[in-house]
């Protein structure tokens, strides 16, 4: 028989703190002190949710969690057994110290509702509705089957590559790009694990600390510590529905005698939807040259419009080297590969490929033959006018729901292209307790502050990642949750 440990304890349910992490404060303590012990048993879920009066999601969601500290495990047919409490020894502020080491080091912990999302996506039966990710269902999995098949015959390694990655898949790249009006030799490409290395190694190759980062308000980059690690600052930018109002970038370019630079998603904007115009871009460009401006062009979605495509990139205008280009499989093939590429001058290139070289001696080489193989054979294009066929169908439908439950209660963007609706609250709602209240009800939200500190009432909607028989419903129950909260 199983040893099960008594409950008496009840959450509340008004305090500000959300009910499943007073759940797994009060797990972990329980068990760090010593009145749960190791090899002990929880009771099920069932009981659980029925002892603590909350519903079994709530529950599911806290034991998640718990598991992902590795203290609780599910041992199959018995129950939820306490497997550890190093957790104590862990977190505790007066043992060893190892809060101080913890929270030590170069880099800056993630927001804590980023560190939080990043474990709640994992938990079972959650609805996803912010996600940046296409759906696990959408997986092109004949077109990377088929590239595996066709590799492993010619594969004769898997050994280390050179500092600027594979040169087969540098020479694709460089046909494909001169396609989009990007000029770029092979010499001009460094593939990276992801293009959210890129931008670490531009943050800590080529920056000095104390530079100023332009950004789009909202943007990406603020859900990110990668230039705030390194000891710069963003510095936000408003947007119209022609992209960045570039001229708000104002007289103070320079801080302190260090140079500044623009960040910019000007196609399909992470996370508003939002493309620049072509007469922007020009503008944009042109006022960064005259002030000497470097700037770092993300381009994860171009490639994902809905109908027309949008206008040519910034680097396709750049006649003196000052952009430096993102590139990424991640958003049309799979982000899991992780590859990522930079476009920009040899010098910049030859540095930041030496850095990574430093860092994890080059992306996976397998990773980078897939890529390369799918690109040449024309998989990766068919699939393309697939998924973006997929992701009309998939708006429109989070479109229609949203038109149905939202229209007197917010304003939202149709967006041309990528992932994501921007959803503005025409009301006051605290999108701190919104985002408890719907993770209550199994539903994960990315809500605007994580875009930018002004953002506290507006929410980022992915329609890639959710399934697309649970949009209604979702959006449906969203919508009950907000009228409850204002
Ligand atoms: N840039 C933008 C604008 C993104 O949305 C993302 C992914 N959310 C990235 C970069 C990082 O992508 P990768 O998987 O290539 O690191």
């Amino acid at each position: 028989m199983n040893k099960i440990v008594t409950v008496d304890w009840l959450p509340d349910k008004k305090s500000k703190e959300p009910v499943y992490q007073q759940i797994v404060n009060y797990i972990s303590r329980k068990i760090s002190n010593g009145d749960w012990a190791i090899g002990y048993y929880l009771p099920p879920q069932r009981v659980l949710a029925e002892r603590l009066k909350v519903n079994r999601s709530t529950i599911s969601i806290a034991l998640d969690i718990l598991k992902s500290y590795g203290i609780i495990e599910g041992k199959s047919g018995k129950g939820t057994a306490i497997i550890s409490n190093t957790w104590s020894i862990m977190i505790s502020s007066n043992e060893a110290n190892w809060g101080s080491y913890v929270k030590s080091g170069f880099f800056k912990e993630n927001l804590p509702t980023i560190q939080l999302i990043n474990k709640l996506e994992f938990v079972e039966g959650i609805t996803r509705l912010g996600t940046g990710e296409m759906s696990p269902k959408l997986f092109p999995k004949e077109v990377i089957t088929n590239a595996m098949n066709s590799l492993t015959p010619k594969m004769s390694n898997l050994s280390y590559l050179g500092p600027l990655g594979l040169d087969e898949l540098r020479e694709t790249l460089s046909h494909r790009l001169k396609s989009f009006g990007i000029n770029a030799s092979p010499s001009n490409i460094l593939i990276t694990s992801g293009s959210l290395q890129a931008l670490q190694l531009i943050s800590i190759s080529m920056l000095k600390p104390n530079s100023k980062i332009f950004c789009e308000i909202p943007s990406y980059i603020n859900s990110l510590q990668v230039f705030q690690s390194a000891g710069m600052k963003l510095e936000g930018i408003t947007m119209d529905s022609e992209g960045l109002q570039y001229w708000n970038m104002g007289e103070d370019m320079k801080c302190g005698g260090v140079s500044s630079l623009l960040y910019t998603i000007p196609t399909h904007h992470n996370p508003t939807g939002i493309v620049m115009s072509e007469q922007r871009r020009k503008e944009v460009y042109k006022f960064c040259s005259r002030n000497a401006i470097p700037i770092i062009e993300d381009d994860a979605y171009w490639e994902l419009y809905h109908g027309e495509k949008p206008p040519k990139s910034i680097k396709a205008m750049d006649v003196s080297g000052s952009v430096l280009y993102l590139g990424t499989a991640s958003k049309s093939l799979a982000p899991g590969l992780r590859i990522g590429w930079v476009v920009g001058p040899e010098s910049i290139i030859e540095r930041l490929g030496d850095v990574k070289m430093q860092l994890d001696y080059g992306a996976s080489s397998l990773s980078q033959m897939v890529l390369n193989e799918v690109l040449i054979n024309g998989s990766y294009d068919e699939f393309l006018i697939q998924f973006r066929t997929i992701l009309v169908r998939r708006k429109n439908r989070m479109l229609e729901a949203l038109n149905h439950y939202f229209k007197d209660i917010a304003k939202w963007n149709n967006p041309t292209g990528g992932y994501y609706i921007w959803l503005d609250f025409i009301d006051e709602v605290p999108v701190e307790k919104l985002f408890n209240e719907a993770l209550n009800k199994g539903l994960l939200l990315n809500t605007g502050n994580i875009y930018h500190v002004s953002k506290t009432n507006s929410l980022r909607l992915s329609f890639a990642y959710v399934d697309e028989e649970l949009i209604n419903q979702s959006i449906k129950e969203l919508s009950r949750i907000v009228r409850s909260l204002v």
